[in-house]
This record gives structure tokens, sequence and C-alpha cells, in this order.
């Protein structure tokens, strides 16, 4: 049998630990892992010197397109996923017109997305307070999960997401427990981070530390607090997107050990920079949450070295560069980040900080395979979907604008060095992104289905 390719004496990761092994694909399938394969191939990859793990499972990316191509597409998003090691994502509802909210909508998503990506790819339901009656349709027509925002999101713009009020979490919650999805939840609480932002901007106070201080860590743990205590209401299983604080994750691992069903992710926007160094950077570096003080950040690192956060996830959630202009109040809260979350988080975590190369795989492909049920990936094993990137600890570069493949090339990374770098990404058995030559081949991305 001759292999289509084989990857020769890498550090392959694990998932107890790294061994030099080649590793033989077939049929874009892992198809035999050994000390040594004697076996022909079509093409063969030299991997000696560099880590070979699963690629990134991003569960967390905007795209926007339909309706806001002008901001990322499917072709330019997948393009940058896939140059910074990530071998499938899944796309949240909102940021696209209109928002996946019932399964039109979804429609013209699959529509757009269809031979556009070039690394695999899954979609998120949005719930929202006037679909309550599409949930079903969503999770039938293949959504992998649901996404709510607790935070303030509100918009004039017909189709565009808004965010729950309690009854339609709790609601939302009892129908998606019903059908067994989890629940995403951006956890923030609106009512008062709304209007101190309105304080601030009235008392002429728009610094980058003013808008920080405008979404105090508390507003993170109370909408935590009230959807754990909705799932122990309805049973929901939960999720928490891009948590930012040691103070939120101490109240999810309360309720899982009381029995919750419930998980979190962070982001290496939040590990990577902090609130002293937002003025700096600029609107650049405005998400929500918002990145935090550099002596809570410390604590947000040993929660993430303790094992208490699930998974990583980039939060990519691009602009055109005018909404990032003027104060930060007005600038789009969103960063551009998926072309670096892999190198910049093993540079951070592994490198600088010591975390074992497997459990660093854990949280950016094992844990979310698990939590997604995508059985086929997460992992280097016999029979498991060649989604492989090799990883080289000795490079280091700058990020410039020149290199990054979104549609708008801004990142709050520009200018700073990073001492680890992607070198091949493989979706599937096929090299979608090699350092040497750019992207490679055609969108070969498949559509990820929970049906
Ligand atoms: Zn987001």
């Amino acid at each position: 049998m001759t292999l289509d390719l084989l990857i020769k004496g890498g550090n392959v990761v694990f998932r107890d630990g790294v061994r030099t092994v080649d590793i033989g694909i077939k049929n874009e399938k892992i198809s035999c892992i050994a000390e040594h394969i004697s076996e022909d191939a079509k093409e063969v990859i030299e991997a000696n010197g560099q880590y070979v793990m699963p690629g990134m499972i991003d569960t967390h990316v905007h795209i926007s397109e339909p309706g806001r191509t002008e901001w990322e597409g499917f072709e330019t998003g997948s393009k940058a996923l896939a140059a910074g090691g990530t071998t499938s994502y899944v796309e949240m509802p909102l940021n696209a017109l209109p928002a996946t909210i019932n399964k039109e909508a979804l429609g013209l998503k699959l529509d757009a997305a269809s031979n556009q990506n070039y690394v695999d790819y899954a979609f998120y339901g949005g719930l929202v307070p006037e679909n309550l009656d599409k949930l079903e349709e969503l999770a039938d027509a293949g959504v992998l999960a649901f996404k709510a925002f607790m935070s303030d999101i509100t918009s004039d713009i017909p189709d565009d997401f808004t965010n729950v009020d309690d009854y339609t979490l709790y609601k939302g919650m009892q129908k998606l427990a019903e059908l067994d999805q989890l629940l995403c939840i951006h956890a923030e609480n609106p009512s008062v981070t709304s209007k101190l932002a309105e304080e601030m901007v009235r008392e002429g106070r728009t610094t980058a530390m003013d808008y920080v201080e405008s979404r105090p860590i508390f507003t993170e743990v109370d909408a935590v607090q009230r959807a754990i205590l909705f799932a122990k209401e309805t049973g929901c299983k939960l999720h928490f997107v891009h948590i930012s604080t040691s103070e939120a994750i101490q109240e999810i691992l309360k309720a899982r050990d009381v029995g919750v069903d419930v998980t979190v992710e962070s982001c290496p926007h939040y590990f990577a920079m902090s609130a002293e160094q937002v003025e700096e950077i600029g609107p650049r570096a405005k998400c929500q949450p918002p990145l935090r003080k550099a002596k809570d950040q410390e604590k947000l690192w040993d929660e993430l070295l303790n094992g208490n956060i699930d998974w990583l996830t980039s939060d990519h959630s691009p602009c055109t560069e005018d909404l990032k202009q003027g104060n930060i109040f007005e600038a789009w809260g969103g960063i551009s980040g998926a072309q670096n979350n892999v190198d910049l988080m093993f540079d951070l975590a592994v490198k600088q900080r010591g975390l074992p190369v497997h459990k660093f795989v854990d949280l950016i492909a094992t844990n979310p395979a698990e939590r997604f049920n995508l059985t086929n990936k997460g992992e280097i094993a016999v029979s498991k979907d060649a989604d492989i990137i090799l990883v080289d600890p000795n490079q280091s570069y700058v990020v410039k604008r020149e290199d990054l493949y979104y549609k708008n090339k801004h990142s709050a990374y520009e200018g700073r060095q990073i001492d680890c770098r992607v070198t091949k990404t493989i979706v599937r058995g096929n090299v979608v992104f090699d350092l040497d030559k750019g992207i490679v081949g055609n969108p070969i991305g498949k559509l990820i289905s929970a049906k």
C-alpha cells in the first residue's frame, strides 16, 4: 500500500506525552504510527526538530459573510486560520447578516461558505429573544451548538443579533436541555456595563483604562453565576466563552463540583496583553470582556496552568479598519486574532511558563473535540482525521501586516515577536499551508454537521 503522505521523525504529541515517531496518512486518515515506517509515500515531510500535533479546533470565530463580508469572508478568514495552525473552526451566529437565528439564515451561510474554506468548518445557531420556536429547526439542520449573549448587544439593523433577557435565557435553556444541545454564553451584566460606559463618556473619561473600568470583573462573575443558576434549574449543558477572570472560573469550578455540566474557554489575548497596554496598542486591543490588569492576568495564568480552563479560542472578531479608529468607547469591540493562537500561546505557555506540550494540545484540540463530539478529530491516533500541524519551537518572527491573510489586515499583535512558528498545516491529509509557499491548493475544507 502506498501512503498518500508520510511525516517522518517529528516529535509527535500524544495525549500522554511526546514521542519521536513517523506518521503515515492514507485516504485523509492517519493509517499508521510507528518508530520507523518504510512504506512508499507520494509525499514525504521531514519533521526533525519540530513538534507534530493535532491542528487547533477554534470554536470561536466570526466570519461575517454574508451581509458584512467587508469585515471578513470565508476565504480570507479560513486562510488566516490555516496559516495559524487551525484545522477546524466553529463559526459564530452573529456579525453576518442575517444572524444565524433560523434555518433560512443558516442556509444562506451554508451557501456562502461552500467551496471557500481552506479548513473544516461548522456553525452555531443563535439564541435571541424572538427565536425560541426556531431552536429545534436549527438543531435539526446540524448546528454544533448554540450561542447567547448576556452582554449588551443591541442593533438597529434588521436581522442583526441581539442579547437575551433573563426570560429568554431561562426558556431557551429549557428548550435546549430538551434537545440535548450545548449553550455557549457570553457572560457580562449588560445593565451595569452599559450604564458605567454612559457615565464615563458623559464625564469625558475615554482612555483605554476608563473603558476597562466600565466593565469590572464582578459584571462577568455576576452573569456567570446567573447562567449557572438557570442551568441548575433547567439541566441545560453550558459552555462559557472568552472568560477573562479567575473569579469567574472559580464560580464555574464550584458549579462543576455540584454536577453542573459546564466548560470554559479563554483566549490568547487575555494572556498576551494586559489592560495597561491597551492605551499604547489602541482600539485594535479592544474586546469584550476587556483585557484585564496585569495583576488579574497573573491569576488567569494560574487557572490555565492548573488545568482549570478547558480550551482556548481566538474569538476572531474582525471589522474594517475605520471601525477601529477614534475613541475606545466608539471603536468596534473585537480582536482579529485567528492567525496567532497556536504560535503565540505555545511561546507564552509552553516555552515561557513550562506548560507540558501534551497539556497544550488538550487546550487547542483534544478538549474542544470531546465537548463538541468531533470524534474523528482532536488527537493524533490511527483512524482519526489527518488534521496535523508542524510547529517549530526554534523559529522566531515578527507579526507583520503583509503576512496577515485577514480581509482587513489589522492585528493587536502587529510588531510583536513570537518565538515559535507554525510551518505546515494539514487538513485531512492535504497540506493547506506551508511556511515557504503560503496557502497551498484549493479550498478543500468540509462542513462538519451534527447531523
Ligand atoms: Zn465572539
